[in-house]
């Protein structure tokens, strides 16, 4: 039987975060994640009070030909956390197509599929897995107190490795003079493989504008919504 995905949602926009910010993107984020972020961004792929009534399970073969159709420059497969489902067949699809395919993860499971890029975005409450960790080509922290970058940086030096290290404010913190100073104070301390990150798409609301994208389910930043 021919493998089918469980997905959220797919749509054309471009890639608001990360090196490839800016870049024509088409987005497949994925249904299911056991990380549980009290500050989520995308509740409905995995919040209890939040999922669907019923999840529409796609092809790899399907997803392609629906990303190739808009001509993106990319394909993005985020979640929810993709890496929970298998994404080799995804992945061998697009390279015959010869279109590149990202993957946005926690990095808390092993990667199954060949991606052209990795972003990795780790969580202290669901930790990177080494293999996982040695994948990445950039690293997104989600800044959302004064001393997370403090505490990343004295529990796991080693992501002092990765060549680029994204500093994002957490949404619902995003005019927060503390957290802000925060990033522009380890920017100044060690300059490279920080930079300052934000989330570009949200400013202009692009992804929302795309018939195939859902609408945003933010938990925002609410601990007791999150477990
Ligand atoms: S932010 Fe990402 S990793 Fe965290 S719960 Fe939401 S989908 Fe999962």
């Amino acid at each position: 039987m021919k493998q089918k995905l469980p997905i959220y949602e797919h749509f054309f926009t471009w890639q608001g975060e990360g090196i490839h910010q800016g870049r024509s993107a088409y987005f497949i984020r994925t249904f299911g994640c056991p990380v549980q972020c009290p500050w989520c961004d995308s509740a409905g792929t995995w919040h209890p009070n939040y999922i669907p009534n019923s999840i529409e399970k796609i092809s790899p073969e399907v997803l392609v030909e629906l990303a190739l159709k808009k001509k993106p420059s990319i394909l993005v497969v985020t979640g929810g956390e993709p890496a929970i489902h298998d994404l080799s067949e995804l992945t061998e699809l697009c390279h015959k197509k010869r279109l590149p395919i990202h993957i946005e993860t926690s990095g808390a499971f092993p990667i199954r599929g060949t991606f052209d890029w990795v972003t990795l975005s780790p969580k202290v409450w669901k930790r990177p897995i080494k293999e996982s960790m040695h994948l990445a080509d950039e690293l997104k922290i989600i800044v959302d107190s004064e001393n997370s970058i403090e505490d990343w940086l004295s529990s796991n030096p080693e992501i002092l490795q990765c060549k680029t290290i994204w500093l994002h404010p957490e949404w619902t913190q995003r005019n927060n003079p503390l957290i802000l100073d925060s990033i522009t104070d380890t920017i100044k301390q060690y300059g490279d493989p920080f930079r300052a990150g934000y989330q570009l798409h949200k400013l202009f609301s692009v992804d929302q504008k795309d018939p195939g994208s859902k609408p945003n389910i933010p938990i925002g930043g609410n601990p007791s919504l999150g477990y």
